[in-house]
C-alpha cells in the first residue's frame, strides 16, 4: 500500500471522527490530519486512544481562515481532502443561517482554491441528501444523483451551494473532485441534539421524547460505518467529477424510529411528547443507492442490528455524552430554542 496524506476537515465532529477511527485502522501507512475548529459540535476526547499514533494529527483551524489553509497546504502537500467540516443542525440553520454560509459555503471555496493550488490527487466533498428538497410518501421514488437541487432549508441551501463550487472546480480548473450525498447517519459519538441520540440518551434520563409535528416526516437511516465504508470507497475508486448518492433503503418515520428506540429499551410509548413543527419542514428522504452499489458498496448493518448497536453504545458511553450536554454552547433543541419556537408561532 502506497504512503498517502490526508487532511479530514470536520474530524471531531459525528461522521468525521468515526470515518477517522476508520481510516487509522485500516490504513497504518497513511499519514491523517484532522482539522477542525471545534465548535459546539467538535470533541477530541473521542480521539484519546489515537492521540499517541504517529500517523495522527490534529490542526485546530476554521476552514474558511485563507491564510491558514493556504499555508497549512503548501506545507504538507496532502494528497486527499475529505471534507467534513460543517455547521450541520437545520434547527441552528434557521436561527442563525450566517455562519452557516461562512462555514459551509466560503470554507468550502478556500480548501477548494487551497486543493487547486497544490494539485491534490482527490477532493471529495461530503454532502447530504438534503440537498434534493423532499420527496412525497410515494415509496416508488427516490433521489437520484440526476435529481434536481432544490434545497429547502438555510442549511440544505448552504450544503448544495457548496456542491455547485466543488462541480464548478472540477468543470473549469479540472480539479479531480467527488460530491457524496448520504441519507441520515445514526450511530457512536453522534450529538445528543439529534433524533436517534435524543431519543436514547432521554430515556436513559426518565425524560420525555419530543417528536415534531405528527412524527409522520421519513429519512433515510444508515449506520454510520456504513458511510465511512462509502467514503473510503469513492476516495480510492470514484470517478473523477462523479457524484455518488449514499444510502440503505432504511425509510422509517421519526415515529417508527422513536417506538422501536423505546421497545428495544423496555419503555411505553407514553414518554412520547408531539411538539410544534419545524419550519419548512422536508416530508420524505429516500436515496436510490444503485450508482454505489455498482461501483462495489453494499451497507454492513439493518437498522434492526445497527440500532440495537447505537443504544448498547449510549448506555456504555454515559460520560461521554453527558459531556457533551454539559457544554455551555449546547442549546437543547429538543425543547425548541426560544427563538426557534418564536419563529415556528409566527408562522402558524
Ligand atoms: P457535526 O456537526 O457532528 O460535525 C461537524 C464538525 O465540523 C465539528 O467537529 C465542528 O467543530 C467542525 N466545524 C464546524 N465549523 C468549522 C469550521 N469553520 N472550520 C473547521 N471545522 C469546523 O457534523 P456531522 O453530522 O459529522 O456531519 C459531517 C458532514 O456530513 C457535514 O458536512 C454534513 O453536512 C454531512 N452529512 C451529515 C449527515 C448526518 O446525518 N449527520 C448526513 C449526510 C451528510
Amino acid at each position: 500500500m502506497l504512503y498517502k496524506k490526508l487532511l479530514v476537515t470536520g474530524g471531531a465532529g459525528f461522521i468525521g471522527g468515526n470515518f477517522i477511527h476508520y481510516m487509522v485502522d485500516k490504513y497504518p501507512e497513511y499519514d491523517i490530519f484532522n482539522l477542525d475548529i471545534l465548535t459546539y459540535a467538535g470533541d477530541l476526547t473521542k480521539h484519546q486512544h489515537i492521540e499517541a499514533i504517529p500517523n495522527y494529527h490534529f490542526v485546530q483551524a476554521d476552514v474558511a481562515d485563507r491564510d491558514t489553509i493556504i499555508r497549512l497546504f503548501e506545507k504538507e502537500k496532502f494528497d486527499f481532502v475529505i471534507h467534513f467540516a460543517a455547521e450541520s443542525h437545520v434547527d441552528r440553520s434557521i436561527i442563525d443561517p450566517e455562519i452557516f454560509v461562512h462555514t459551509n459555503v466560503m470554507g468550502t471555496q478556500v480548501l477548494l482554491d487551497a486543493a487547486k493550488q497544490i494539485s491534490v490527487k482527490k477532493f471529495l466533498h461530503v454532502s447530504t441528501d438534503e440537498v434534493y428538497g423532499a420527496l412525497d410518501d410515494d415509496p416508488e421514488t427516490f433521489f437520484t444523483e440526476d435529481t434536481a437541487l432544490q434545497p429547502n432549508s438555510p442549511y440544505s441551501a448552504t450544503k448544495a451551494s457548496a456542491d455547485l463550487f466543488v462541480r464548478a472546480y472540477h468543470e473549469t480548473y479540472g480539479l479531480p473532485v467527488n460530491i457524496t450525498r448520504c441519507s441520515n447517519n445514526y450511530g457512536p459519538y453522534h450529538f445528543p441534539e439529534k433524533l436517534i441520540p435524543l431519543t436514547i440518551t432521554r430515556i436513559l434520563n426518565n425524560q420525555k421524547v419530543p417528536i415534531y409535528g405528527k412524527g409522520n416526516h421519513i429519512r433515510d437511516w444508515l449506520h454510520v460505518l456504513d458511510h465511512c465504508m462509502a467514503i473510503d470507497l469513492v476516495l480510492h475508486k470514484g470517478l473523477d467529477g462523479e457524484v455518488y448518492n449514499i444510502g440503505g433503503h432504511n425509510e422509517r418515520t421519526n415515529l417508527d424510529v422513536v417506538k422501536t428506540i423505546a421497545q428495544a429499551m423496555g419503555k411505553s410509548e407514553k414518554l412520547i411528547e408531539f411538539v410544534p413543527d419545524r419550519l419548512g419542514h422536508d416530508q420524505r428522504y429516500a436515496i436510490d443507492p444503485s450508482k454505489i452499489e455498482r461501483l462495489g458498496w453494499k451497507p454492513a448493518y439493518t437498522f434492526e442490528k445497527g440500532i440495537i448497536q447505537t443504544i448498547a453504545w449510549y448506555m456504555e458511553h454515559q460520560e461521554w455524552w453527558k459531556q457533551m450536554m454539559n457544554r455551555p454552547d449546547h442549546h437543547d433543541f429538543s425543547r425548541q430554542d426560544s427563538r426557534l419556537s418564536s419563529i415556528c408561532k409566527n408562522s402558524f
